[in-house]
C-alpha cells in the first residue's frame, strides 16, 4: 500500500480544494467558517493510514464503530450555530474532535462530551499538538449536557437522535441560543435548528443526514435499533 504523504503543504493544498469545491462551491457561505476550515488541519484527526484521504467529500472512520463526520456536513452545522468570538458552545460528540476545533477557532470557549474514553483521550492529545486550549472536554452522557458551564450561545449534537434532548433545550441561552441537532430514524435524520427566546423555541429543519445515533438517557438505548 502506499504510505501517505507526510509532507504538510500537500494537505494544506488538499484543504483549499476542499474548502473551494465542497463547501464554498455548495453554498457554504459564512467567512468565518470557511476560514477555520481552512486553517484547521483534518488530516492530524485520522489515522495516519488514512491522510490521503481526509479531505475527501465523506466521512471516515475513527475507531471505536465511529466517524469523522463529512466536511460539508461539519459546515453546514457550524454555519447553522452563528457563532461569534466571545460564544461559549458545547458539543455532544466529541469523536476525532475535528468539529470542536472548528468551532475553537470561531468561539471564545468550546466544552463537548464525548462518550467513548479511548476517543476522548485521542481528541485530547491532537488539541494539544495544535496548541488549542479552549476546549474542555467531559467524558460521559452528553444527552444531559454540562449544566455547570450552561447557558450556551450554541449547541450542536454531532450524532443523530431520536428526539430532542430536552436538558440541551434548557441549556440554551434565553437570548437566541440555537440547537444544531439530527433527528430522526437510526439510519436517517433532518438536521434541525431550534432557536431559543426566553421561553420560546422556534425550529427549523435542514437537509436530511445520516448520523452514528446518540446513545445515552435521552437519545437512544444501547444496542437498540
Ligand atoms: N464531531 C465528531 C468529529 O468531528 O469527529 C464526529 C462525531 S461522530 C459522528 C459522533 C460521536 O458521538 C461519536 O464519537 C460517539 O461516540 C458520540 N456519542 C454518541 N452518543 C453520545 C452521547 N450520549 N454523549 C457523548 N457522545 C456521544
Amino acid at each position: 500500500m502506499k504510505r501517505p504523504s507526510r509532507d504538510h503543504d500537500t494537505y494544506a493544498m488538499a484543504r483549499e480544494r476542499m474548502v473551494e469545491e465542497q463547501l464554498a462551491r455548495r453554498g457554504i457561505a459564512d467567512p468565518k467558517v470557511l476560514m477555520a476550515m481552512r486553517f484547521i488541519p483534518r488530516h492530524f484527526f485520522t489515522e495516519e493510514s488514512f491522510w490521503g484521504k481526509a479531505y475527501g467529500d465523506h466521512p471516515l472512520p475513527i475507531g471505536q464503530g465511529q466517524t469523522i463526520s463529512q466536511p460539508f456536513m461539519v459546515a453546514l452545522m457550524t454555519q447553522a450555530l452563528k457563532v461569534e468570538e466571545n460564544d461559549r458552545v458545547l458539543e455532544i460528540g466529541t469523536g476525532s474532535g475535528y468539529q470542536a476545533a472548528i468551532l475553537a477557532k470561531m468561539a471564545k470557549k468550546v466544552f463537548t462530551i464525548e462518550r467513548h474514553a479511548v476517543l476522548a483521550k485521542r481528541a485530547r492529545e491532537v488539541f494539544d499538538r495544535l496548541n488549542i486550549h479552549n476546549i474542555a472536554i467531559r467524558i460521559g452522557d452528553g444527552t444531559i449536557g454540562w449544566s455547570e458551564f450552561a447557558p450556551y450561545s450554541g449547541i450542536v449534537v454531532t450524532a443523530g437522535s431520536p428526539d430532542v434532548p430536552q436538558p440541551l433545550l434548557n441549556q440554551l441561552s434565553e437570548d437566541g441560543g440555537r440547537l444544531v441537532i439530527p433527528v430522526g430514524e437510526r439510519g436517517f435524520q433532518r438536521l434541525k435548528v431550534i432557536t431559543r427566546t426566553g421561553d420560546r423555541w422556534q425550529t427549523t429543519e435542514d437537509v436530511g443526514c445520516t448520523f452514528v445515533p446518540l446513545v445515552g438517557k435521552h437519545g437512544w438505548a444501547e444496542g437498540e435499533k
